[in-house]
C-alpha cells in the first residue's frame, strides 16, 4: 500500500493532521485501538475541556514553550476549532471551553465527520518505521505524521517504545499533571477537600482547591503544581531513574499573612480564651480536617485557647501557614500528561517537520510540550496536529 502522507496515531492531534492534509492526497491513519481517541473521551471527566478561550498571546504565556507553539496556536486558532463543529461551546471559569452537550463523545464525532478522505486502519500497531518510511514492511508513505502521544494512561495507547520508532533525539520523559503520594498514610481523612489554599514547592506557590485521597494529595493546585516539580527534579521515566523524596507546603490560610494571623490570634485567644482550639478553627479549617490538623501539629483539640502558651500558638500559625507533607511518589495512573519527549530543538517550529529527518513530522504529546489543566493540552495536539498536517501537504507554502 502507498500512500503520500501516513499519520500515525489517532488521537486529536493525528485526526487534526489527516483532516488538514487529505484532501487531494491519499492520506492514511494508523490507531492501534479498535476505535479512535480512546484518551480524548476521557477528558475533563467525559466532559472534554477542549480548549482554553483566553486570547492568544495570553494563552500561550501559560506555556514553557510559548516560543514553540506560537505558529501552530495562530495558524489554526480557537475559532478555526470551533468551526469543525456543528454544535457550540460554553466557557467555564478560567476561560475553560466545553462542547455544549458536554459529552466528550460529540466532540470525537464531530471530529470524525471530517475524515471521510482519509484512510483509516484500526487495530494497527506501528510496530517498525524503516529509514525509507516502509512502515511494518507493508505501507510506504512519502511523508510521516508522529502522533502517537505519550506515555500517561497506557490502557489508552501510549507506549514509551513509540519513542524509538524513529531515531530522534528525546529529553528525559516525566509525569506531569499527577496527583502526589505522600509518605503519611491520609486514608484517614480521605475525601476532605481544602478549598482556596495555596500549595507551594520550592518557590512555587500556586492557588486552588487540595483534595484527599486514600493515597495522597491531588485537586487542582496539586495536578499543576506536580508539572513544576516534576520539571525541577532530575529524573527519567525510560531508565528507571524514579526515585522521589520532596517536600510540599500548604497555606491553608492564604488570605492572612504569619503578622495578621498573629495579631488575630492574640486579640481572640484573649476574648474567647474558655474556647476550645478545635472549635475556634472551624473558621479556618473544613470541619473534618480539624483534628487531624492539631494532632499533626502537636496541639490537644481540647485545649481552651487560654492555656495555649506562645510557643504552641507560633507552631499553629506555622502549621496553618505551612503545613508540610512529604512526597515518595507522582501518581503514574493517574498522571494525566506526559512530560518530556521529543526534542523541540530538533523540530521546526514553522512546519512541525524534523530538523533531522526530512518528511518527518510531529504532532502533539509526543513532543515536549505540556500545559497546565484548563484545555491546554488538547490545545497542543490540535494546533501542532494541523500545522503538522497542513505542512506536510505543502499547503501553508
Ligand atoms: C484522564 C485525562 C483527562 C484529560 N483531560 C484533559 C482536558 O480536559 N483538557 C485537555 O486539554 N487535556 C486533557 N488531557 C490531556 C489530553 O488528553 C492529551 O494531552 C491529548 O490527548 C494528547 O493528544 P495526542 O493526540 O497527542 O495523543 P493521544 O490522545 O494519546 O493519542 C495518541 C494515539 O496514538 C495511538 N498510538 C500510540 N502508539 C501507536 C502505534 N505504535 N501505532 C498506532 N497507533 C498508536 C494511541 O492508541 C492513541 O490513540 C487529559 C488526559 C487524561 C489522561
Amino acid at each position: 500500500m502507498e500512500y503520500d502522507i501516513a499519520v500515525i496515531g489517532g488521537g486529536p492531534a493525528g485526526i487534526t493532521a489527516s483532516i488538514a492534509c487529505s484532501t487531494d492526497l491519499d492520506v492514511v491513519l494508523l490507531e492501534k485501538n479498535p476505535s479512535l481517541a480512546k484518551k480524548l473521551l476521557l477528558t475533563g471527566g467525559g466532559r472534554c475541556n477542549i480548549t482554553n478561550n483566553k486570547p492568544p498571546k495570553k494563552l500561550l504565556s501559560h506555556y514553557d514553550s510559548k516560543n514553540f507553539l506560537k505558529t501552530s496556536f495562530y495558524t489554526f486558532t480557537n475559532d478555526d476549532l470551533h468551526s469543525l463543529f456543528e454544535f457550540d461551546f460554553i466557557e467555564e471559569n478560567n476561560n475553560r471551553i466545553f462542547p455544549e452537550s458536554e459529552k466528550s463523545v460529540d466532540v470525537l464525532k464531530g471530529l470524525e465527520k471530517h475524515l471521510k478522505d482519509v484512510d483509516i486502519l484500526l487495530n494497527y500497531e506501528v510496530k517498525e518505521i524503516k529509514d525509507n518510511f516502509i512502515i511494518n514492511n507493508e505501507i510506504k508513505a512519502d511523508k510521516i505524521i508522529m502522533a502517537t502521544g505519550g506515555v500517561t494512561y497506557p490502557q489508552t495507547g501510549c507506549d514509551k517504545s513509540n519513542y524509538f520508532l524513529v531515531k530522534h533525539p528525546l529529553t528525559d520523559i516525566k509525569y506531569g499533571l499527577s496527583p502526589l503520594i505522600t509518605k503519611e498514610d491520609l486514608s484517614s481523612i480521605a475525601g476532605i477537600t481544602l478549598h482556596n489554599v495555596a500549595v507551594s514547592y520550592k518557590k512555587n506557590k500556586i492557588d486552588g482547591d487540595v483534595l484527599i485521597s486514600h493515597s495522597g494529595l491531588t485537586g487542582p493546585g496539586i495536578i499543576d503544581l506536580s508539572s513544576i516539580i516534576s520539571k525541577d527534579l532530575k529524573y527519567n521515566i525510560l531508565d528507571g531513574t524514579e526515585n522521589f523524596s520532596f517536600k510540599i507546603a500548604i497555606d491553608l490560610t492564604p488570605d492572612y499573612s504569619y503578622e495578621e494571623l498573629k495579631s488575630k490570634f492574640s486579640e481572640d485567644f484573649q476574648k474567647k480564651g474558655t474556647t476550645l482550639v478545635k472549635n475556634y478553627l472551624k473558621k479556618f479549617l473544613a470541619k473534618g480536617f480539624i483534628e487531624y490538623f492539631l494532632n499533626k501539629s502537636s496541639i490537644d483539640p481540647n485545649i481552651q485557647l487560654n492555656k495555649i502558651n506562645k510557643k504552641s500558638r507560633n507552631r499553629l500559625i506555622e502549621s496553618l501557614k505551612r503545613l508540610t507533607f512529604e512526597i515518595t511518589a507522582f501518581n503514574e495512573k493517574l498522571a494525566k500528561v506526559t512530560v518530556g519527549g521529543i526534542d523541540i530543538k530538533n523540530v521546526n517550529p514553522k512546519t512541525m517537520e524534523s530538523k533531522i529527518i526530512p518528511n518527518l513530522y510531529f504532532a502533539g504529546e509526543i513532543l515536549d510540550l505540556d500545559g497546565p489543566t484548563g484545555g491546554y493540552n488538547l490545545k497542543i495536539a490540535f494546533s501542532t496536529g494541523y500545522l503538522a498536517g497542513l505542512s506536510a501537504s505543502n499547503k501553508i507554502f
